[in-house]
């Protein structure tokens, strides 16, 4: 048996509503993106089953999927919201992250991604409406962090910058979803702002890569996203060659990618990022607690730390990226306390 620290997945989607296979189908067969869109696909199929369902629905929902990477061996984990797109049902989805952390065992952190994708009345108008926002979120701590999805038909990059600068002034940490799709250097730009992640940038220029060392920026990488829509995986050698730390993600949600588990994303990491597999668990487990803020509590195994750990029917670390399936997770221990178990 292997004892290793709980996995720390600092980017997911959750807490979501409903499922999408049907686009899922569509798009395998090679149905393009306005093609989905026409047939009630895309992320705005997901904001109206989030927007139509109680608060408690959503915590009752999301309650399995938490259950599901507990089973996986995630022990702390990043919720976001981002499928409400205006006051009352961003702010439903943080209220649903709240719940749901008294109800679980992990320790959840939570994220403001009302900027995730711009709604029909125009970024000028919504912008003003993230500010209010904003301002609630803060007074009552509903979020540590404003995060923004900054690409091609998403947040352009002045709103984006705008918006983490005004979230920085308010106090919020910052991060951003950066040139997964398009290379229009927000990576740096968040760098210099002083965010502690930027996530996805799988088309992030060379040069800009000097910028997130100087600044110790977390090059937060989602091979399960490269995988599930078959695109490019983000240069993860070259980043850890120079010297940026990389932090290890699931992406998981409704749409784009929906692998939760933490062994899987060992295994693209080592098969399809050039990572060892040594690097694998550390963005896995320490530099993904230094995204969320929470590098003192877990991360490590070690004297003053809380006790996340997770036993794994393995002989040696290479064989968690060899062989990723959840049979392998025999117990989970969140602080100190036996919470799964698998006979
Ligand atoms: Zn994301």
């Amino acid at each position: 048996m292997l004892a290793i620290p709980g996995f720390v997945d600092p980017h997911t989607h959750i807490p979501f509503y409903g499922e999408r296979s049907e686009e899922f189908a569509l798009r395998a067969a090679g149905k393009s993106y306005v093609e989905i869109l026409k047939s009630g696909g895309g992320i705005y199929s997901t904001v109206k089953k989030v927007r139509g369902v109680s608060i408690d629905a959503l915590v009752i929902e999301n309650t399995k999927y938490l259950e599901w990477m507990l089973k996986s061996g995630v022990t702390s984990l990043e919720c976001k919201s981002g499928y409400g797109l205006d006051f009352k049902n961003e702010l439903k989805q943080l209220r649903a992250i709240k719940k749901l952390s008294e109800k679980v065992p992990q320790t959840l952190i939570s994220t403001f991604l009302g900027a995730h994708a711009v709604p029909p009345k125009g970024e000028k108008a919504y912008f003003t409406e993230l500010i209010d926002m904003m301002k609630v979120i803060k007074s009552e701590s509903l979020a540590e962090f404003v995060d923004v999805f900054c690409d091609e038909g998403a947040f352009s990059v002045e709103s984006s910058f705008e918006l983490l600068k005004l979230a920085k002034n308010m106090g919020f940490k910052i991060r951003a979803h950066a040139e997964e799709l398009s290379s229009n250097g927000f990576a740096s730009k968040a760098a210099e702002l002083g965010a502690v992640s930027v996530d996805h940038i799988i088309k992030i220029k060379d040069e800009e890569i000097s910028t997130l060392k100087k600044y110790g920026t977390i090059a937060l990488l989602m091979p399960t996203t490269s995988f599930y829509l078959k695109t490019a995986y983000a240069p993860a050698r070259k980043l850890i060659d120079n010297g940026v730390p990389v932090a290890l993600g699931s992406d998981f949600n409704p749409g784009s990618n929906t692998f939760y588990s933490p062994l899987f994303v060992s295994h693209l990491a080592v098969n399809h990022l050039g990572m060892t597999p040594t690097e694998a668990l550390t963005a896995q487990t320490l530099n993904a607690a230094c995204v969320l803020g929470i590098e003192n509590e877990v991360g490590t195994i070690e004297t003053g730390k809380n006790a996340d750990i997770v036993i794994l029917d393995a002989p040696r670390l290479e064989y968690i990226s060899y062989m990723p399936t959840n049979e392998i997770v025999k117990a989970v221990f969140k602080n100190g306390k036996l919470v799964t178990a698998n006979e």
